[in-house]
């Protein structure tokens, strides 16, 4: 797999030059768009300030349908078949309708780019540069100089380098808090707390992954700093408080294109308020992503008609993600000694299999299982998904 080291110090040639697209992320979202754009033909370049798959950004859980429809299988660590969720006055094991599994980051990172025909480089995104001469070029600005394009891909997660600055910052902005440690260790349950000693609003996890925990804290409430009570998580788990992993992680949509800047996964607000899962939403989107510039350079479509698909596709989900975010608001409400009865109640097997089965389609795998060689042009591939969702949603407003 041809990655360059990290270029440190006088190794770190200027760059420059112009390229059919330009990716700024190297994660799961700008990876799934550079995969979609394989075989088409483009110039295609990725830019990221570390290595492919060298900083690991989550703590890598996904339903394991994604991991079998992208190919991505061979990352997979661990699977589980239920989820155990203890609140502070009971534990009840939920038996889930689908599995969910944890992956190897780096390995999952290096599936994705085996797959790529683009080109990698590591460099600092600084923001946009100036845009000359209306020929729909786009300048960005890196630390080793100026790569322009005509379509540029917004990766970057939450800090959404490439808009044009609307002070979206924590504590403010609708951002939720993230951080785990990473002890050696091995168990055999997939685990959540919901419990005011760790987080007033929000939820503490362990995600084992074969010979590694991820445990770790998440917070709704920005202001709410998490790094006492990840702590007091490993501790109570006899875990050792190690290999922190900590980001901000958006909990509401933001707009999917801005000054000709196309932008996927945390960048457009695509994790999940809830659950705060962002690697299949990211996934997903920047495949969908992928497909609508890979018709821009097929030559089936316009940018602005890559742009509009885009938007609407982004704009369908808008409503799920309104409607998680209530739930996430609503939760910490709930008084404690009511919480372990109700999770109870709502872990009767009907109710779990269809709350599971909606949240699964969210982000369904089927749109990752549609090949790319399936499609018969630009934007078409989008109609079955749009149909489905508005037929879904049709069904959670009657239910
Ligand atoms: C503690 C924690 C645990 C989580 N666990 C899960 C989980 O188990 N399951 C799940 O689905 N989601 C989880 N999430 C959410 C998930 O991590 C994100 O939603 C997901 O990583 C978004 O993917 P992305 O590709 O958009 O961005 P990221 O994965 O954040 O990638 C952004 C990329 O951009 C690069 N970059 C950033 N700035 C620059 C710059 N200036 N110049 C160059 N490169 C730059 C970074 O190096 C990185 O490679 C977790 C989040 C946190 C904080």
């Amino acid at each position: 797999m041809p990655i360059r080291a990290t270029k440190r110090g006088d190794e770190r040639g200027p760059l420059s030059g112009s390229y059919d697209v330009l990716i700024c992320g190297a994660s799961f979202a700008g990876l799934a768009v550079a995969r979609e754009l394989a075989g088409s033909g483009a110039s295609v370049v990725i830019l990221d300030r570390y290595e492919i798959g060298e900083r690991q950004t989550s703590a890598c859980g996904v339903p394991t349908e994604w991991l079998h429809v992208t190919g991505l299988i061979g990352a997979e660590r661990q699977r589980f078949d239920s989820l155990v969720v203890h609140t502070p006055h009971g534990t009840t094991r939920l038996q889930l309708p689908w599995t969910f599994s944890t992956f190897d980051y780096r390995e999952l990172c290096e599936l994705l780019w085996r797959d790529c025909d683009a080109s990698f480089e590591t460099a600092k995104v600084n923001g946009r540069g100036a845009t000359a001469n209306g020929d729909g070029m786009i300048a960005v600005e890196t630390d080793r100089g100026t790569v322009s394009s005509p379509l540029v891909v917004d990766a970057l997660g939450w800090r959404r380098i490439l808009a044009s600055g609307d002070g979206y910052q924590p504590p403010d902005a609708p951002l939720s808090r993230g951080l785990e440690v990473h002890p050696d260790g091995e168990s055999e349950d997939l685990e959540v707390w919901i419990d005011r000693r760790y987080v007033p609003a929000g939820y503490g996890w362990s995600f084992p992954a074969r010979d590694e925990l991820r445990i770790g804290i998440g917070s709704f409430d920005p202001r709410f700093h998490v790094r006492e009570t990840t702590e007091l998580l490993a501790e109570d788990l006899g875990r050792d408080r190690v290999r922190y992993q900590g980001n901000w992680i958006p909990h509401k949509l933001r707009r999917a294109t801005e000054g000709g800047v196309f932008f996927v996964g945390d960048s457009a607000g695509h994790c999940l308020p809830l659950t705060a899962e962002g690697i299949r939403t990211a996934l997903y989107f920047g495949i969908a992503l992928g497909r609508e510039l890979r018709g821009v350079v097929e030559g089936g479509q316009s940018r602005e008609q890559a742009a509009a698909g885009y938007a609407a596709f982004h704009d369908e989900h808008e409503w799920k993600f309104r409607w998680m975010l209530r739930v996430q608001k609503l939760i910490p409400k709930v008084p404690p000694r009511l919480l372990a009865p109700l999770i109870r109640l709502l872990g009767i097997k009907r109710f779990v299999d269809w709350s599971f089965n909606h949240y699964l389609k969210i982000a369904p795998p089927e749109l990752a299982a549609i090949s790319a060689h399936d499609q018969q042009g630009p934007g078409q591939q989008q109609s079955h998904p749009d149909q489905s969702l508005r037929a879904e949603r049709d069904l959670v407003e009657a239910e």
